[in-house]
């Protein structure tokens, strides 16, 4: 079954309104025209209503990088569903490892116990899948091991649990229109990106989870994108993957020329594959 690799660059922490309105007016003519790729950004919350003024008329989607469950309430701090597509989010990242409190460069980051403070579990994510799917928004959910759990030789089992536990309660039909991101957490921010055949070997086992649970169809129709220290080096070589339907990067998304080049390889991919 053909299914359209997306490109989405997660921009985490960084871009003021200004920085971001910089980057998507250097993103949008080099990016315009491409066919067989989908496009996404996901700024920080504070740029999303901006960043989704200044993409009017492109087909680069809009995405945010969390999203909570409820539909309103007193959830400091937290953005609903609806308030997401008000500001024209179509996409929302779920679940990243950094929500997760698990991340790349532990010691680059805050002490353990005040990692928890980003908090989110299967059980959250789950929730929050349900939400984005009820309110019309594609979820991007990530899943992957960390290194720890690689070495233990628990890669598979992990990933293979994440998915089942994020599409608890979710009907076949539902799970079609998912996008799951593979993210090694030991990846993440390091330079160090998994090996495209290991990357296409995971994809497949959450694939196969995925089969397990809902059939060929499902399994077949659902995009799986890899993430972790993609660049416009080794884009082509993990894009071409016949597992891997695009991919979500992080700090090569922060930079224009980066960015684009990821899409552009995708782009060629798709076309000599005729994946799209
Ligand atoms: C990410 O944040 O999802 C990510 C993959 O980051 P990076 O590309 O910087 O490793």
């Amino acid at each position: 079954m053909a299914r359209t690799p997306l490109i989405a660059g997660n921009w985490k922490m960084n871009k003021t309104v200004h920085e971001a309105l910089v980057l998507v007016a250097e993103l949008m003519p080099r990016l315009h025209g491409l066919a067989g790729v989908e496009v996404a950004v996901c700024p920080p919350a504070t740029a999303l209503t901006e960043v989704n003024r200044a993409l009017a008329g492109s087909a680069i989607g809009l995405g945010a990088q969390d999203v909570f469950w409820a539909d309103s309430g007193a959830f400091t701090g937290m953005l609903s569903p609806p308030m997401l597509r008000d500001v024209g989010c179509k996409y929302a990242i779920i679940g990243h490892s950094e929500r997760r409190g698990r991340f790349g460069k532990p010691d680059e980051c805050l002490n353990p116990d005040a990692a928890r403070v980003f908090g989110d579990t299967d059980a959250s994510v789950n929730l929050k899948l349900k939400a984005a799917l009820k309110h019309g928004l594609v979820p991007i959910v990530c899943v992957g091991e960390t290194l720890p759990e690689r070495d233990d030789g628990l890669a598979d089992k992990t990933v293979a649990g994440q998915v089942r536990a994020g599409l608890a309660d979710v009907a076949g039909e539902a799970v079609a229109g998912i996008v799951f991101a593979y993210e090694p957490v030991w990846a993440i921010g390091t330079g160090r990106a998994c090996d495209a055949p290991e990357a296409n070997r995971v994809t497949g086992v959450i694939r196969k989870t995925l089969h397990d649970a809902f059939g060929s169809e499902v399994a077949q129709a659902v995009r799986i994108q890899y993430g972790g220290s993609v660049n416009e080096r080794n884009a082509h070589d993990l894009l071409s993957q016949p597992e891997i339907d695009g991919a979500l990067v992080g700090g090569a998304s922060l930079d224009a020329s980066r960015f684009s080049q990821i899409v552009q390889a995708t782009s060629v991919i798709a076309k000599d594959t005729r994946k799209d």
